[in-house]
Formats: C-alpha cells, structure tokens, sequence
C-alpha cells in the first residue's frame, strides 16, 4: 500500500486541499479531502495526474546534439534520417537496453509515468533475426522494469523502404518484416509481457503508409484485437506528396476513407493536413500525437491547433526522437509554435481559460487514452500515474491556484518535479530516480563505446 498526503491536489473538479491518497496494487483506491498526514504518508507539496508520453523511440536520444551541423545543401530531415541508419549499423541490444533505460529514468524525473516504444528496430545489422525473434523487444521490457515506468510496447510493422513498394535500403534492414513474420514477434511479444507489472501493454504500430502497402495495413489491423494502434502521418509535405501521388489521396484523408480509424488510434504528428482532413480526424476520436521539440528539431511545420480543438480533437504529448526530454518544454513548445505562426497569444484553448491547465490536463487525459492505460486523472479506481511539483519554488509560490499550471507550462524547469509514481510505484523522490547513479554509469559506458564503433 502507497499513502501519499498532498498539500494540493488536481483532482477531476480542480484544486483541492490537504489530500491524502490511498493506493493498493498501483490503483487509487481511496482520495480523502481536507484532512491531516498520518506518520508514515509521503508528503509532497502538489499532486498532479502524471503524463503519458506516447511516442518515443529511445535509442535517438544516443543521436542527441550530432546532427545539428550545416551541410551545404543537405541539411534537412532526410539526411537527419541518414546518421540514424549509420547509428544502427552499430548497435547492439546492450546498448539498446542502457540507452532505453536512461531515456525512462529521464522521463520519470520530467514528469511522465508511462511511455509509448514505438519500436521499430528488430533484428541484427544486416536484417537477420535474432534466436529469440523478441529480443530487442526483450530490452525494452528489461529497461521499463529497471526503471518502474509504465510501458505501452508499441511493436513496429515496417515491411518497405518507401511509397509504392520501395525495397528497404541497407540501414533499414534492421527494421523489416512481413505481415506473417511481424504476426510471430507480436505472438512472442504478447507473451512476454505476461512477466511484466499489470499496467503494461501491447499495441501495433504499423510504421506508416509510405512503409506498408494497403493489402498488408488492412491485414495487421484484423491483429490488433482492441488494442492501441500508433501511426505516423502526414510529418513531412514529402510524405504527403508521395502518398498522394500513390494512392491518389492525401495521408489522413486516405486513412480516412480506407482504415477503421477510431478512439484506439493515435495518429503521430499529422502535421500537414488541410482543414477538412483534421475535422474528419478529430472527429474519430483519435488522438493526435504531438511531439512538438521534435517536429521542430526536424523542421516539420506546426499542427494545426486552432482547426483541431475547435473541432473537439484529442491530443497527447510525445518525445520522439529523444533529443531532449522535458514535458514542460514539450508543452511551451506546442503553443509557441501556433503564437508564431498566427501571430497571435494564448492559442491552444477553447474559448477562453489557462492555456497551461487545458494543454495539461488535456494531454493527461489524450496521452493515457493513446496507451491504453486508465490514468490520466486523480480518481478512485484510475492507476496511480502520479507526480509531485513544489509549490514552493520560485517560479510558482507567488501564483494563485489559477495559475499554477500555466507557471507549470510557461516558466518552471524540469527540476520542479519532486516525485514521480508510475502505478504506485515510487521511483522519483527529492527530484531524482532511484536508480540515477546505477543507470547513468551503464549509459556512459554503452555510448561511448557505440561512438568509438561508428
Ligand atoms: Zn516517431
């Protein structure tokens, strides 16, 4: 049993004083209001809902800060893509492992609980599988477990190097696999994640259209049974020309027409989308899946926000590429995106209200929906996805309970983040994992040795 006592509390009808929570088996089992600590409770300052995270490919954060040098006329994302196929050719699961681990520790200590693998890279160098085909799905598993976040283990469909049916090139034969062969590692997937803690999941990701063909998008999907199923779409005006020059139809609006897509969908950036399109989408019930600190590494444009809500749509937080981790910059960085384009404040919210409280509660809810995991908000019966801020630090001990998530948002480091629980499990405390010094020194190791390879 977790016992926590909350100076505050976000609870589902907002701030509420002297909390204490009560959490068996990762789940809340019991919120008492205006009440006092008992020896024994952790006690923190305030209590929010803890992100999802729910995209991210962990082993780019080992790219991090390599690939922000000019090249006469070759700096753009498609050469960005071609340090990554040069990486791969180099790593091996334990690096895999300490990499991934790092990531999940930094992600707890940002804020997040969970976390959504989108997880492409399969086999050896050179595409041949491992004895046990699940193997790098393996140390996925074995970093969420080190680390205590919550995993939604999102296995990668990637069959073809292109639009229209392109052969993997070199750097992409780690990644490849038939519908059948993808069937068998999702089967050994399945079942390993029967050892894992109770919040974990298993969902399917076919990568995108341009990496499958129609007839084999339509068959994954018969195996998705239920659960999350992630896509990128519509990231580059490259990719939409492409697609549309295949398949005679823009990305989303040809998903749109032709794939069942609904509230267990999460559709990954949808940059580039005309306004019919993102009506259509938000409507579903899908979640946008918004990585904004890499869709601006990336240059790939700003969402359309305004379109978005006005239409009702879902939306949660990922970080993707990994190439820096931290939630409250994820959440600046989305808004900021739409003030330069429209020149123009206070964007992402209906209406009127706090942008910082929308965009958070917002992407708690959006990202938890995305994987699969009932949390999201503080209330009985919901996982213990939680983390602690100090209301005491600078940054935020002048502002009224109005305010505090927009100081959240727009002004406080990382560093305000005091604790962190994902499912009950308390692996942040005094702002650091537990495990920092242990993970960190693996991580070292691995990328140091991974660079002197390359
Ligand atoms: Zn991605």
């Amino acid at each position: 049993m977790v016992l926590i006592f909350a100076e505050r509390a976000l609870l589902t009808d907002g701030w509420a004083d002297h909390v204490r929570v009560t959490v068996v088996g990762g789940i809340i089992t019991k919120l008492t209001r205006d009440t006092a600590p008992v020896d024994g409770d952790t006690r923190v300052s305030a209590l929010l809902p803890a992100l999802s995270n729910l995209h991210s490919h962990s082993f780019q954060r080992a790219m991090a800060g390599m690939t922000e040098h000019r090249v006469a006329g070759r700096d753009s994302f498609w050469t960005w893509r071609d340090l990554m196929y040069r990486f791969l050719d180099r790593l091996t699961p334990d690096q895999m492992e300490a990499i991934a681990a790092l990531v999940f520790m930094e992600m707890q200590e940002a804020g997040y609980a969970a976390v959504g693998e989108f997880h492409y890279v399969h086999h050896h160098p050179g595409g041949a599988p491992y004895t046990d085909i699940a193997e790098l799905s393996n140390r996925i598993f074995s970093a969420a477990t080190t680390t205590g976040i919550g995993l939604t283990h999102l296995p990668v469909l990637y069959t073809f190097g292109g639009a229209k049916e392109q052969p993997l090139a070199a750097g992409q034969l780690r990644f490849g696999n038939s519908v059948d062969r993808f069937s068998e590692l999702l089967q050994a997937v399945r079942a390993n994640a029967r050892a894992m803690p109770a919040d974990t999941r298993v969902g399917i990701a076919p990568h995108s259209l341009r990496a499958t063909n129609p007839a084999d998008l339509a068959r994954v999907l018969t195996i998705a049974d239920g659960k999350p199923i992630h896509i990128h779409v519509a990231e580059q005006p490259r990719e939409v020309s492409d697609i549309s020059s295949w398949l005679g139809a823009r990305p989303v609006e040809w998903l749109l027409d032709n794939a069942p897509v609904n509230a267990d969908w999460c559709l990954i950036h949808a940059t580039h989308m005309t306004a019919e399109e993102t009506e259509r989408l938000a409507k579903t019930g899908a979640v946008a899946g918004l990585c904004p600190i890499t869709e601006a590494n990336l240059g790939d444009g700003p969402f359309n926000g305004p379109g978005w809500l006005a239409a009702g749509g879902r939306f949660g937080i990922g970080s993707d590429s990994n190439v820096r981790i931290s939630l409250t910059e994820e959440l600046r960085t989305l808004e900021y995106s739409q003030r330069l384009r429209d020149i123009a404040r206070n964007v992402m919210v209906p209406k009127e209200g706090s942008v910082g409280e929308f965009l958070y509660t917002n992407a708690a809810l959006g990202g938890a929906q995305a994987l699969g995991r009932n949390a999201g908000r503080i209330a009985e019966g919901h996982l213990a996805d939680l983390t602690a801020i100090d209301l005491t630090h600078p940054t935020l001990c002048a502002l009224g309970a109005h305010q505090i998530l927009d100081g959240l948002a727009f002004a406080a480091p990382d560093t305000i983040v005091t604790d962190l629980w994902s499912a009950g499990r308390h692996q942040v405390r005094a702002g650091r994992h537990i495990l920092r010094d242990q993970i960190t020194k693996v991580w070292r190791r691995a990328v140091k040795d991974l660079v002197e390879a390359m």
